[in-house]
């Protein structure tokens, strides 16, 4: 085994502290990686304080990992020590099913996939730690390679928060033409922004913060709304192709349905840990739609990481000493990100 350092939630609402791990050797299929950043996603924290029930203890979260290839098994193919590689929210799946089958292994239908933390290992049914950690081993399938142009410590985020709002963006084909509304800007919510007008759509951002008004612009927004403000709120009304859902706490959903234009699609990206409510009225009245999308296969989150390498797209951190962590969390809590914090994992060290 190989004894790695870590920062881990001991129980739900206790906070991380500085814990020792375990890695497993490296198998004939495996990289190993030693950790350089790792991105602070709220599933981290609706997970470490138990918010979706189920939570594995001590929990070492963090799955927006980018670090440097330290040992490669002796089947592994496409990995050599010294290259970037990035691990996102899946290390493992049942490979065989349908949906493993069609490269989206997170929505595999028999085991469920792997989650890189808070998951139990297939073969041993030993729990997965996350990337606040100095070093992770995993199977090559579900390892990513990261291009050395880009700045590895703003390409982590795009292993979660990155693939999360791309994948829903390329299979509703949402392009030129299209009006995305874009709700919550946080760690999804400013990566939704940047690929949506990469893909050519007009982007409006619904918020709860005027504060955010001058950055969602630079992002890459043509319009920003106060949501609490109901004149701009109506200003928007009937009016979006589509929107991004990324609010990760509960609110009414049938104000915001509202502002989707007939036949639109509202797709839920945030998990608030209440389940929310709407009158069906709602959708009839339009022939609206509501849909929701999990993370994205590891073949599209390649693709994803190609395409943000060929657009020069990153997203816009604030690097934190992992000492600070809970600190960053309650800064989470009140949307007060700028807009995705990332742990420089050479803090681990001292
Ligand atoms: P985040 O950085 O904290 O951003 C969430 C944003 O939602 C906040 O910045 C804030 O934006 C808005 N918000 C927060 N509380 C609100 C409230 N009470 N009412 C209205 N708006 C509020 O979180 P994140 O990392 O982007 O994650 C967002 C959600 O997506 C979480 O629930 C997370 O678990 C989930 N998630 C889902 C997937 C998936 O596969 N579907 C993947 C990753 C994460 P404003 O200040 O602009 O209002
Ligand atoms: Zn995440
Ligand atoms: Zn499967």
């Amino acid at each position: 085994m190989l004894p790695t350092k870590a920062y881990a939630a001991p129980a739900a609402s206790v906070p991380l502290a500085p814990f020792s791990i375990e890695r497993r050797e490296v198998g004939a299929h495996d990289v190993r990686i030693d950790i350089q950043f790792c991105g602070v996603c709220h599933s981290d924290l609706h997970q470490v304080r138990d918010e979706w029930g189920g939570s594995i203890f001590p929990m070492v979260p963090g799955h927006e990992i980018v670090g440097r290839v330290t040992q490669v098994g002796d089947h592994v193919k496409n990995f050599k020590v010294g290259d970037l590689a990035g691990v996102g929210c899946m290390v493992d799946s049942c490979r065989t099913c349908p949906s493993c089958q069609d490269d989206l292994e997170q929505y595999c239908e028999t085991t469920g996939f792997v989650g890189t933390y808070n998951g139990r290992e297939k073969e041993t049914g030993a729990p997965t730690y996350g990337g606040y950690s100095s070093q992770i081993v995993v199977d090559e399938k579900f390892t990513l390679k990261v291009s050395d142009k880009l700045d590895p410590a703003r390409v982590a985020p795009l292993l979660c928060a990155g693939i999360t709002t791309y994948s829903p963006l390329k299979q509703w084909q949402v392009g030129a033409g299209h009006r995305v509304g874009v709700m919550g800007l946080g760690g999804l919510g400013h990566m939704a922004v940047k690929l949506a007008a990469a893909l050519g759509a007009e982007v409006t951002v619904l918020s709860t913060s005027p504060g955010k008004e001058a950055d969602a612009e630079a992002l890459g927004a043509h319009k920003f709304v106060v949501t609490k403000d109901a004149d701009q709120l109506k200003s928007v009304g009937n009016y979006f192709d589509f929107i991004l859902n990324t609010v990760s706490a509960p609110l009414d959903l049938g104000l915001y349905v509202n502002l989707l234009r007939r036949d639109g699609t509202m797709i839920l990206l945030g998990v608030p840990p209440e389940a929310p409510q709407l009158h069906a009225f709602a959708l009839i009245g339009g022939r609206r739609r509501i849909a929701g999308s999990l993370i994205g296969g590891i073949a599209e989150t390649q693709e994803m990481l190609d395409f943000c390498a060929e657009h020069n797209i990153m997203s816009d951190i604030e690097l934190i000493d992992i000492k600070d962590i809970n600190e960053a969390y309650e800064r989470m809590l009140k949307g007060d990100v700028k807009y995705r914090f990332v742990i420089d994992l050479a803090t681990l060290q001292n």
